[in-house]
């Protein structure tokens, strides 16, 4: 898996300062995507060892809330084999770090995958269950709203991924 850029100290996607960690690739292609270059698989740089020590390294630092994955498209599906290791041994680091997603693809909270049976792999519930809070849906020109918190347009939802999957029924993180 290639990222496309690592933001140290971000406020605008989850809650508190996080890292967050733009990953390479999305076949979505949202109208006005907010970051067209992140489509191409094979942009920005290797996600190697090194990044990701660095990451583990700097999730340590206590004013840092979490982490955030969002891209490209991070549960495409050669990015959730690429990324369950690695986000995997975060969780176990660092528990008490959050740990946000935002995906293009709609969970389904009924069967507890996405919604677009394709796109899930061996990869795909495990992984989920890793976050704290899943933001899905693609990007709806449409349904833009600068109001919204941690979300660009309307469909999308903000979602408490942990108590979801244990009730089997949709909780929201926030509204
Ligand atoms: S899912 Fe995100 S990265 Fe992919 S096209 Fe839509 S807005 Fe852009």
């Amino acid at each position: 898996m290639n990222y496309a850029t690592i933001k140290w100290t971000d406020i605008a996607n989850g809650e508190g300062v996080r890292i967050s960690l733009f990953v390479s690739g999305c076949t979505h292609h949202c109208k006005n995507c907010f970051n067209q270059v992140a489509w191409d698989f094979h942009y920005g740089e290797i996600f190697d060892e090194r990044i990701q020590e660095k990451i583990i390294k700097e999730l340590g630092k206590s004013y840092i809330a979490g982490l955030t994955l969002l891209g490209g498209e991070p549960l495409e599906p050669q990015n959730q084999a690429a990324l369950y290791p690695f986000i995997e041994k975060v969780r176990n680091l660092y528990p008490n770090k959050t740990i946000w997603c935002y995906t293009g693809y709609t969970f389904n909270e009924k069967q507890g995958i996405l919604h677009e049976k394709s796109k899930n792999t061996q990869h795909t519930k495990p992984l989920l269950a890793l976050f704290d809070v899943l933001v899905d849906g693609p990007f709806v020109e449409e349904l833009k709203d600068i109001r919204l918190k941690f979300r660009g347009s309307s469909n999308q939802r903000i979602i408490d991924i942990q108590k979801t999957l244990d009730k089997g029924e949709l909780f929201l993180y926030l509204e």
